[in-house]
């Protein structure tokens, strides 16, 4: 890859909040971006309008029938843009000739396999999907050394600490000096409620996070810390850090994205406004530099940083997820999978924000944990998962 060449991109998710901060960069850039690909689930007037404006060679839905009329309202305003639908449209944007970055940006573990097919097509992969990580960790990085892809993080945290690391730290983190990994957090809008408080907030409350706006899945997984929890596991399968080289430091400003701990006891650390636009300009540009519209970080405003321990008695997921991690094999599948059904339920009013904890734990319980063999043998655990905590959650009702 030529750096002054243009560089071809599919945004995988390009109608969510990584999707929109992605061609608010890209858009900044249109002499070093074209982008190719684009896909969404089912916001049809946002994906018609990013399709006019970008003129990809594909647009994707998941449905056919929302493709069939993407197709014909983008055909009566003149555009060339192809239209395709499911998996097998989502497999082509993300293995898509022209494209040599792939933004994976779907939330969820519906993620996976569009990623993977970007890996397996070799591109280099800016991953904001964590939770491909989360329930195929394993199985996705042997997949990127076989196929010589590359996967660089978007996700904040992990973004600060791969521009914290030497080159070569793939070769492990021992060998290049590096003694542990400090993941801040933010604490979330909950972070100073006591349990009783915490088992009456609404899904407003949970997606009105004080210093980043995302989904609304990331923004309960960020209220309940499970999001902290999903990054712990990424950050192990990213930069092979065992789960005792990781800590997770609460830091309410959101200022210091990471920080990364080397054997002579130096820290270094990342800052800067807490805007996705840093991390995603980042890995467009890596290893060069571009303007990512994200105006300059002002100490004095910030004034002062503060940390804190997490604590785990009121946010439980984070202990969840501490314990799937231990457990290995296959618990951060069936985490993972509880998880989203247990957040899809909070965000239809169907489930309070406590019982999240309850439902995943319920669920990890029902399960002997079993090593990994495959990914047949994952989605098959995902959709057991799935259906017993939907099960578990109609128990409730
Ligand atoms: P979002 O809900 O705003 O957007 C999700 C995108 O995926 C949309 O384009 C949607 O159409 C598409 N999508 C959803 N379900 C799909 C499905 N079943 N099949 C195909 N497409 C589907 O989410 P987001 O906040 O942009 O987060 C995206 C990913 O990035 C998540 O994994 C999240 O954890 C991660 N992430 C987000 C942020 C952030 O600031 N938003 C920060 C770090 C990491
Ligand atoms: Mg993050």
């Amino acid at each position: 890859m030529t750096p002054d060449a243009v560089q071809g991109l599919t945004i995988l998710g390009s109608t969510g909040s990584i999707g929109v901060s992605t061609l608010d960069v890209v858009a900044r850039h249109a002499e070093r971006f074209r982008v190719h690909a684009l896909t969404a689930n089912r916001s049809l007037e946002r994906l018609l309008a990013q399709c006019l404006q970008f003129e990809p060679e594909l647009a994707v839905m998941a449905d056919a029938a929302a493709a069939a009329e993407l197709a014909r309202r983008l055909k009566e305003a003149g555009s060339h843009t192809q239209v395709a639908h499911g998996m097998a449209g989502l497999e082509a944007a993300a293995s898509w000739p022209g494209s040599d970055f792939v933004m994976a940006a779907i939330v969820g573990a519906a993620g996976l396999l569009p990623s993977l097919a970007a890996v397996r097509a070799g591109k280099r992969v800016l991953l904001a999907n964590k939770e491909a990580l989360v329930v195929a960790g394993s199985l996705f990085m042997e997949e990127v050394a076989a196929h010589g892809a590359e996967v660089l993080p978007i996700d904040s945290e992990h973004n600060a600490v791969f521009q914290c690391l030497p080159p070569g730290f793939d070769a492990g983190l021992a060998a290049v000096g590096v003694r542990r990994i400090l993941l801040t957090a933010s604490g979330g809008p909950f972070r100073t409620l006591s349990s009783a408080e915490l088992a009456r907030v609404t899904p407003e409350q949970a997606c009105n996070h004080p210093n980043w706006e995302m989904g609304r899945k990331i923004s309960v997984d960020s209220a309940s810390m499970m999001n902290k929890g999903l990054e712990v596991i990424e950050a192990h399968w990213l930069f092979g850090a065992a789960p005792e080289q990781i800590q997770v430091v609460v830091h309410p400003q959101s200022v210091i994205h990471s920080l990364v701990e080397y054997t002579d006891g130096s820290v270094l650390a990342q800052l800067g406004n807490p805007d996705m636009r840093i991390p995603i300009a980042h890995a467009l540009a890596w290893p060069r530099r571009i303007d990512s519209g994200v105006t300059s970080l002002d100490l004095f405003q910030v004034a002062r940083l503060d940390f804190e321990a997490p604590d785990l008695g009121r946010f439980p997921c984070l202990r969840l997820a501490f314990e799937a991690i231990a457990a290995g094999g296959t618990a951060p599948v069936i985490l993972n999978a509880a998880n989203e059904v247990a957040v899809a339920a909070f965000l239809a009013g169907r489930l309070g924000f406590t019982a999240i904890a309850e439902l995943v734990e319920e669920t990890l319980q029902r399960f002997a944990v079993e090593p990994v063999e495959d990914l047949q043998q994952l989605l098959a655990i995902d959709r057991r998962a799935r259906a017993l905590a939907e099960q578990a959650l109609q128990d409730r009702i």
